[in-house]
């Protein structure tokens, strides 16, 4: 149940285990109505060119809009939903998703910037995900480039052949690939060599306090010179202050992505404030 999610799994063996499993009998009953009733919203963030400043691309992050709850993050339910196989549907709603709003954009003839979606690994895992995405694209005539996968490094911990495949064909349709998180995950730098990666998005806990005196800095550093070393693109997450953006800016840190520039929101009000 843990093999996912590194973050995630301190959740699910907390000391409060007892609750939550009463709780998580509720959360995944609803949660399957939620599915049925489509209360699903997603909302974007922008990820911006450090040295510009342009946006170049919009991370989409799923919301459950709960009937009685509100909106509830998705750090309450994916953990829940991966244990639980509903991930496989969710996955598929946010897919279509995103599709419709890049199909949105391109008949409002709004300057397109691609989508990057998070994919769980036991979505990327299964064998059939890029011919399934594939068809997605089929279906509403999307190029490839429009689109970017967030995957963690779990979902690459198993340097199999298929995985590879995967990639390759997700590759060829144009599609870019990020490691999200990147820093946070078990497996071993092995899996940068094997693999056709994009760029690394470096988990948000490696940026606080980025210019203090924190092991952070250090550490940070070197992942970003690793990073152009293998001709990666590398993103920042979670840029909250201006000290932050400063010292990436100096280490040549590619892409910004934080509340300094934008908190993730409702497609009206990205479109309002970035287009
Ligand atoms: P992530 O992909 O690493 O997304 C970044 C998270 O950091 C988002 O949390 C975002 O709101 C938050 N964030 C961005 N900038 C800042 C900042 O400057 N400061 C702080 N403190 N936080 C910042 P969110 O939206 O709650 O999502 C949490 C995680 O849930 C995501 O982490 C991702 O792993 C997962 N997730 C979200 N949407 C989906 C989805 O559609 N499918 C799957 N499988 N996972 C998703
Ligand atoms: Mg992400
Ligand atoms: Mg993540
Ligand atoms: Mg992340």
């Amino acid at each position: 149940r843990s093999k996912d999610q590194g973050r995630n799994m301190y959740q699910v063996y907390s000391p409060s285990m007892k609750v939550r499993s009463s709780q998580s009998f509720y959360l995944e009953r609803d949660l399957r109505k939620a599915i049925m009733n489509n209360e699903f919203i997603a909302h974007f963030q922008p990820r911006v060119n450090s040295s510009t400043g342009k946006i170049v691309s919009a991370e989409a992050l799923i919301r459950w809009n709960h009937p009685k709850l509100g909106l509830v993050s998705p750090g309450e339910f994916i953990p829940l939903a991966e244990e639980t196989g509903l991930i496989i549907p969710i996955g598929k709603w946010m897919k279509k998703r995103v599709c419709e709003q890049l199909v949105a954009w391109q008949e409002a003839g709004i300057r397109l910037v691609p989508i990057s979606v998070n994919i769980s690994s036991q979505r990327f895992l299964e064998k059939s995900f890029s011919n399934q995405v594939r068809e997605l694209l089929d279906y509403y005539q999307i190029e490839g480039k429009w689109l970017e996968f967030e995957i963690t490094e779990n979902s690459l911990m198993r340097n199999e052949e298929y995985i590879i495949q995967t990639l390759n064909e997700l590759k060829d349709l144009g599609i870019k690939i990020y490691i999200d998180d990147f820093g946070t995950g078990y497996s071993s730098f092995n899996y940068l060599k094997s693999f056709r990666l994009n760029g690394i998005k470096i988990d948000r806990s490696f940026i606080r306090n980025i210019s203090g005196e924190s092991e952070n800095a250090p550490i940070t550093t070197a992942m970003i010179k690793m990073a152009q070393h293998l001709k990666l693109e590398v993103v920042a997450e979670g840029v909250e202050t201006v000290e932050e953006l400063l010292f990436l800016q100096e280490q040549n840190c590619h892409q910004i992505q934080g509340f300094l520039f934008g908190k993730p929101c409702s497609i009206d009000e990205f479109e309002h404030k970035f287009f």
